[in-house]
């Protein structure tokens, strides 16, 4: 079985830890990162949603801050603030930079992110392939009210600088026009028997990987069945901030509301299946009239066992989907 997953970071990297304790030894995931979160710091490439799979399914994640590494350290980040340096918001820790480190020097001896990305998890070795969606830059970023209208911020400035707080005006997947696809990744939807997109930020990781025209295309093309799991739980993001981007972008705040946006495929949109949480399973109906096969089933990943037991039901939805032809 070949199963293609969409992830963002936190969300993404939980329900793939699950997945990789259900599938068997000679069943194939392949991971599509998002990158659109990715920025330049101290003229340093920081990808935080590649890194926080790959630290996450290597055994490098610091587990109770869900991003950057185990046993961190923050010399170096004091020492910028000594030098009265302002651009400290973004936690960089010690040991995390010495990816970042590697990954600019590789990109600035002209080597690409899929095969930066490749050559980092031969050290970390996720269990899974981790593809980029895309070598190009491409770049979230933010809309909010500034002070002579609208101010457009890098997404990580909204998000963590802003704690995303503030109201969104607008969402702008900057270079995702233009960008081409990474190595591997449309073979890897086009040829997948199992398309899943995990409960991950429905508008800046899944939308921002959507945003690669050629990623939208595979996704919309693949004969494998598409399903996807809530991140919205009970009309609320699940340790989450979410709620300003949905809301700023005119998506209800409900695990129907996120199918929706996603659409059905048979209606020009991404979804065969959506999984909701059992709290919601009022909204079914409604999903299932928009086309798209819903079920409830818990869907917080509270341990091992119900992030495993969600990872069953979400293959379960789509063995349901292929049979059906
Ligand atoms: P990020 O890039 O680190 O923000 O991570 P993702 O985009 O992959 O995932 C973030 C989303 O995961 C949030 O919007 C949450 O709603 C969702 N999420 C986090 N934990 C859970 C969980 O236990 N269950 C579900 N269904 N969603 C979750
Ligand atoms: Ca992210």
């Amino acid at each position: 079985m070949r199963i293609t997953v969409l992830s963002g970071g936190v969300g993404g990297a939980n329900f793939l830890k699950g997945l990789l304790d259900v599938v068997g030894p000679e069943d194939e995931v392949t991971v599509i990162g998002n990158t659109a979160d990715d920025i330049w710091l101290f003229g340093l490439r920081v990808c935080p949603d590649l890194d926080t799979v790959m630290y996450t399914l290597g055994g490098g994640i610091d587990v109770e801050r869900k991003w950057g590494r185990t046993d961190e350290t923050w010399n170096a980040k004091d020492e910028l603030t000594a030098y009265g340096v302002d651009n400290t918001w973004f936690g960089l820790g010690d040991r995390d930079l010495a990816t970042h480190i590697i990954r600019t020097q590789l990109l600035h001896e002209g080597v690409a992110l899929a095969a930066i990305t490749k050559r980092l998890c031969e050290r970390w070795k996720p269990g899974v392939r981790l593809l980029p969606m895309t070598e190009d830059e491409v770049e979230t970023h933010i809309g909010i009210d500034g002070e002579d209208g609208l101010e457009v911020i890098h997404f990580q400035e909204y998000w963590i600088r802003l704690g995303a707080k503030v109201p969104v005006r607008q969402v702008d997947f900057r270079g995702a026009g233009e960008a081409a696809a990474g190595p591997g990744v449309v073979e890897a939807i086009l040829g997948a028997d199992r398309v899943i997109l995990p409960p991950s930020n429905p508008i800046v990781s899944i939308g921002a990987i959507l945003s690669v025209p050629q990623v939208a295309t595979a996704v919309r093309q693949t004969d494998a069945p598409v399903v996807g799991v809530s991140p919205i739980i009970g009309g609320a993001a699940v340790r989450g901030m979410a709620d300003q981007l949905l809301t700023g972008l005119g998506v209800e705040i409900s695990a129907g509301g996120v199918a929706r946006h996603h659409g059905a495929r048979k209606a020009g949109g991404v979804l065969d299946g959506w999984l909701v949480d059992t709290a919601d399973a009022g909204e079914l109906g409604a999903i299932d009239d928009a086309g798209i096969a819903a079920r409830a089933v818990p869907l917080y990943m509270a341990d091992a066992a119900t992030t495993a037991q969600l990872a069953r039901d979400t293959l379960d939805l789509a063995d349901s989907l292929a049979t059906r032809g």
